[in-house]
């Protein structure tokens, strides 16, 4: 199955990404966390990534592009894969649609002043990338790997606003470009309640084919 997850910086793409990659065994896909792997070598291109990102702007789309591509031609993405955090444009839509044939596009909705909240208290792990709570989890060390744990620059609050409107203007274009594979979830409850759903559907889609 190939799965796109679509929904603001925030709305718990990443976390829903993690139990659908091993529910149904393929790859989760984050270009945030591509770039963020590129951003730690020290070269020219590294440093123009870190400068985007942190200001909470989008990478160029034909970069972004050209990485996803490369990725979805290793071997493991050949059963599937969940695209989490791309396309966030329709230029990269359009892209992906000459590359890839998208089973379903879920789009995980949450009110502007929750993500907020969350965004705020998000910690993740700078080692295995596992994402958590400041409420969950006040030790602030990674539970998997005992590393202690960051925010990301992109996560504090003069940011925060930026990326939300980012994802206005340049990805909430793409609910449409896809509303004829969209399935829509809450995520204002806990992140199983927010999986419930989509795993019947998934499952059913899954029989289908
Ligand atoms: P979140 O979904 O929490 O905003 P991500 O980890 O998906 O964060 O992305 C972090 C940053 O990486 C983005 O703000 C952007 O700068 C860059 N990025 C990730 N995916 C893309 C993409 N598809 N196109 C352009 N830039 C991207
Ligand atoms: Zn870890």
């Amino acid at each position: 199955m190939k799965i796109i997850l679509l929904g603001a910086p925030g709305s718990g793409k990443g976390t829903l990404a993690k139990k659908i990659s091993r529910d149904f065994d393929i790859p989760q896909i984050s270009t945030g966390d591509l770039f963020r792997a590129i951003v730690k070598e020290d070269s020219p291109l590294a440093h123009k990534v870190k400068y985007i990102m942190s200001s909470g702007g989008l990478v160029p789309d034909e970069m972004t592009v050209e990485l996803v591509k490369d990725r979805l031609s290793k071997s493991d993405c050949k059963k599937g894969f969940i695209l989490d955090g791309f396309p966030r444009t329709v230029a990269q839509a359009e892209a992906l649609e000459t590359i890839s044939k998208i089973d379903t596009v879920i789009l995980v909705e949450l009110a502007n002043e929750i993500i907020i909240e969350r965004l705020s208290s998000r910690r993740t792990c700078p080692n295995c990338s596992e994402i958590y709570s400041t409420e969950d989890n006040p030790e602030e060390v990674c539970k998997k790997c005992n590393t202690p744990l960051i925010q990301r620059d992109d996560d504090k609050p003069e940011t925060i606003k930026h990326r939300l409107e980012v994802y206005e203007t340049n990805t909430s274009p793409l609910i449409n470009f896809y509303s004829d594979r969209l399935f829509k979830v809450s995520s204002a409850g806990s992140p199983d309640e927010t999986y419930r759903p989509v795993k019947t559907f998934l499952e059913k889609l899954e029989a289908k084919n």
